[in-house]
């Protein structure tokens, strides 16, 4: 099944700033800031979007549920892996293309869009006839080969920070989604590695935020479940993400946490999920920033 067709539609042409070495990522090169419309859905238009799903695609059943629910608990874009980027060969590396027909299963019963990583070159064309938006993930922000085949699609792209990387090669990762043609990236802040991962998996750089809305005119995304590793703390760290000015959250849940088979220890239960919604939206009632 194809994708949404997606549109920009407030957008004025860059004017390339000769301030940074990604002249069109930066401010100056549309003041007043991107804004992304994918099938209906606005990025940077001051409300924050929530995209939430499962870490990986891991069945029909998993899947379906998880999204109904995510979507009666008010997100509107549906995550899930389907090219899994693990650590380990032996882990669970994702259904595939299997996983790819869920998602449009999913999405064609619940009107979610979708967004899904691309991991390989190879695999470009056929996740970009699925999904709504792209994710580039952190283990691949620099692969710059592959930056250029998801911008060439003319697809939204969801470029993770590098767990590794500065705001500088960040930005200049955007630069060449940019540099190639599309205008629709959305930057999302997904931890960072530090000295320190005895409590936390990686540590959630919400500095970023309001340094990147000065640095970039592009929306700012945070995954507070990759940020923090951890259940527990991803609705505290969900509600600092948007104070923080955040536009928007990509959360991950599962219908059944514990028999999750990646990042078993991040993902709440549609249950927490839909409680947190309701919190965000009245943080986002109180800060004039609602939750769309
Ligand atoms: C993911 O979103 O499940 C993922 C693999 O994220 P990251 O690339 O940030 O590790
Ligand atoms: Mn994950």
């Amino acid at each position: 099944m194809e994708g949404r067709a997606v549109a920009v539609t407030t957008e004025t042409p860059l004017q390339p700033s000769p301030l940074r070495p990604y002249r069109l990522a930066h401010r100056p090169a549309r003041p007043a800031g991107s804004t992304i419309d994918v099938g209906g859905v606005t990025f940077g238009a001051g409300q924050v979007v929530v995209m939430a799903g499962p870490c990986a695609v891991e069945s029909r059943d998993q899947l379906l549920r998880t999204a109904r629910e995510v979507c009666a608990a008010g997100a509107r874009v549906l995550r899930g892996g389907a090219f899994k980027p693990r650590t380990s060969p032996y882990d669970f590396q994702g259904l595939g293309r299997e996983a790819l027909d869920l998602l449009a299963e999913a999405r064609a019963e619940t009107g979610l869009l979708i967004v899904t990583e691309v991991l390989d070159s190879a695999d470009v064309d056929l996740v970009a006839r699925y999904a709504d938006i792209l994710q580039i993930g952190s283990r691949n922000m620099s692969a710059f080969r592959l930056l250029q085949r998801v911008a060439e699609t003319g697809k939204p792209v969801l470029l993770k920070r590098g767990f590794q990387a500065t705001v500088r090669e960040w930005l200049l990762s955007a630069e060449y989604i940019l540099a190639h043609g599309n205008q629709r990236v959305l930057l999302c802040e997904r931890g960072i590695r530090t000295f320190d991962a005895e409590f936390t998996r990686n540590t959630l750089d919400l500095n970023v935020v309001p340094v990147l809305r000065q640095e970039t005119h592009l929306p700012v995304i945070v995954d507070p479940s990759h940020g923090t590793g951890r259940a527990d703390l991803v609705p505290t760290m969900a509600r600092a993400a948007i104070a923080a000015g955040a536009d928007g959250l990509l959360i991950e849940v599962h219908h059944d946490p514990a028999a999750a088979l990646s990042d078993v220890t991040q993902q709440l239960s549609t249950e927490v999920f839909t409680a947190l919604m309701d919190d965000l939206r009245g943080l986002g009632r109180y800060l004039g920033r609602p939750v769309a």
